[in-house]
């Protein structure tokens, strides 16, 4: 089966980005939206596949985002529709909590077999990333009595007003937003390319401000790589020592994989790269290759610790969405999308440690599979330069190639592609960011 539908795949430039029609709906879009909602870019999409997304005025524009990291086997993968559309012709809904359905228990029976380590597991379903950080938290507060909880620097785990507590950057998620919830606590990160520290030393360190300023939490949480914060993979070892210890003083390790989950980095899970065995692992993002579906997996005495009625949600679960993530996992395993993600990361950190080479305002090539990221700064230092990462993302944007941006500074540019993108638009989106850096 291909992994390919819907427009042809190459780059196409029908008219300036965005187009008169582009322009139209963005208006309309200023009068009837909150404004609130952010774009990345003003251009509306009419069609999308591989590793591509066409707009209403017929730009074909290559896609190095995937919605944020969601649609990683490929937007509206051929299996994924078909047990959509078999799912939709049989019920759209039922509720969980009133009347069960199999595919929530599939999904759940996969999600304790995929996770990382071998013990007894339970898991639970939810809608957004947000909700299911909330929901762990919840757990890890019933199963040990306790009510703090650690998050790190840099760390994004939400909207919500909980996981705007835990989530670090002030703009644009949090200010004005206040009061946040309360017994959220921050503690230090391993970030390589700025502390220089080795994996251990800067466990230490966030182990030493757990113990004097918290004490003994109910949970730890932490992305293993981070996302909106920059793409950030700690230094090796760093995971680990800090697993260790929160199972030494029975604290709930948390790994919050929504964006990194589902087979994004290359393994299935990025806790895998380190060798951790999170106690409860969230995922979302790319469960269900768009639909709206997310979950808490881990630990059977923890996750049986809340009572019965005490998690849910009236769409929690929902089957068009477990019908899709039972699809999405067929997907990754029977196209060996792992592989893929591996060879994504190849190929383009090959590329762009060439670019680096020749561009001291490049001061870091990050990431793994294809959850990579240049970190841009001013030449010959690490001050970061995020005025850089906008005009090259806007280079980018006005030549047809999707890119985001991230990081605390916001100068990090990130590449997420589908894993159903070819090597070719690989290299076209890869040559357009590369003129956008001499430009
Ligand atoms: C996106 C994200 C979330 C929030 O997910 P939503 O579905 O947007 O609520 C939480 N944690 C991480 C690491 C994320 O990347």
């Amino acid at each position: 089966m291909t992994l390919t539908s819907g427009p042809a795949q190459a780059r196409h430039l029908a008219t300036a980005i965005p187009g008169p029609r582009s322009l139209e709906l963005m208006a309309r879009k200023e009068h009837a939206v909150a404004r609130g909602v952010g774009t990345t870019m003003p251009v509306f999409a009419v069609r999308a596949g591989g590793g591509v997304v066409e707009d209403v005025d017929g730009n074909v524009l290559i896609d190095l985002g995937s919605g944020i990291a969601v649609t990683t086997v490929g937007v509206s993968a051929p299996r994924v529709v078909d047990a959509v559309r078999g799912q939709l012709d049989a019920f759209t809904h039922t509720c969980f909590m009133v009347t069960p359905y199999e595919g929530y228990v599939a999904v759940a029976e996969q999600l304790n077999r995929l996770t990382p380590g071998t013990h007894e597991k339970r898991s639970v379903l939810f809608n957004s990333g947000a909700e299911a950080v909330e929901n762990a938290v919840k757990i890890a507060r019933a199963f040990t009595g306790r009510q703090a909880v650690v998050a790190f620097d840099h760390a994004y785990h939400g909207r919500t007003n909980l996981t705007m507590a835990m989530t670090a950057k002030s703009m644009p998620y949090k200010q004005g937003f206040g009061p946040f919830a309360a017994e959220v606590y921050r503690a230090p990160l391993s970030y390589p390319f700025r502390d220089r520290a080795d994996g251990p030393a800067a466990a230490r360190r966030a182990i030493d401000v757990i113990e004097k300023q918290v004490g003994r939490p109910a949970a730890v949480v932490i992305e293993p790589i981070q996302g909106e914060g920059g793409f950030i993979v700690p230094a090796p070892g760093f995971l680990p020592e800090l697993a260790a210890w929160c199972r030494a003083n029975d604290v709930v390790f948390i790994a919050d994989e929504v964006q990194t989950g589902f087979a994004r980095t290359g393994a299935l899970f990025a806790s895998e790269h380190e060798g951790i065995v999170p106690d409860l692992l969230v995922s979302a993002k790319g469960i269900a290759d768009g639909l709206p579906l997310s979950a808490v997996t881990g630990r059977a005495d923890i996750m049986d610790a809340a009572h019965t009625g005490g998690l849910g949600g009236t769409y929690g679960g929902n089957p068009l969405a477990c019908a899709a993530a039972l699809a999405t996992i067929e997907t990754i395993e029977a196209e060996g999308l792992l592989e893929r993600a591996r060879a994504i990361e190849e190929l383009m950190k090959d590329r762009l440690c060439r670019l680096q080479e020749k561009d001291d305002r490049i001061g870091d090539v990050r990431g793994r599979g294809a959850m990579l990221a240049v970190e841009l700064v001013r030449p010959g230092t690490t001050e970061p330069d995020p005025e850089l990462a906008r005009a090259v993302a806007a280079a980018a944007h006005a030549q047809g190639v999707i890119v985001l941006t991230c990081g605390t500074y916001g100068n990090v540019l990130r590449f997420l592609p589908p894993l159903a993108i070819s090597d070719e638009l690989l290299n076209d989106a890869l040559d357009v960011l590369a003129e956008g850096f001499r430009a």
